[in-house]
């Protein structure tokens, strides 16, 4: 669920989202919001003006709070971004502590809107090798 305070926030990403766009860049948009609401940091997507397919704000933001908050005060911080963050961004959120995410367009809703967005599946194969991949996995985590 939203509140009015989330609503405030909302909108702030997404004109992050639309300030993107007038920079060259994809329009997507995030920011942080801290255990009092305050906005700790925010970010854009730059995947095309920094040739990098992990710019994604949501990323960005996740790093930056793993790096710079506290466990506690990253678990009380709230990620506030323009769409449902992908798989990728996802997966770093979780790594990073940050305790709250709210979103405004759905990843249906965006895919909706840009039918083009989608990604492939890519095959993985595995597991393989057990014995052999255990060894530095044993080595690392019993010493
Ligand atoms: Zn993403």
């Amino acid at each position: 669920m939203t509140n009015p305070a989330d609503e405030h926030l909302l909108r702030r990403a997404i004109a992050l989202a639309a300030h993107a766009v007038t920079l060259g860049d994809a329009p997507y948009g995030s920011l942080l919001a801290g255990p009092d609401g305050e906005i700790l940091a925010e970010a854009h997507n730059t995947v095309l003006s920094d040739n990098d397919i992990s710019a994604h704000p949501e990323l960005k933001l996740a790093r930056w709070a793993a790096r710079e908050l506290a466990p506690d005060t990253a678990a009380r911080t709230t990620l506030y971004t323009s769409c449902q963050p992908c798989g990728m961004c996802t997966g770093g959120i979780v790594r990073s502590g940050l305790g709250r995410v709210v979103y405004a367009l759905s990843t249906e809703q965006l895919t909706e809107l840009n039918p083009s967005g989608t990604w492939p599946t890519v095959e993985q194969h595995g597991p393989a090798l057990f014995d052999e991949a255990r060894v530095p996995i044993e080595t690392y985590y019993r010493r």
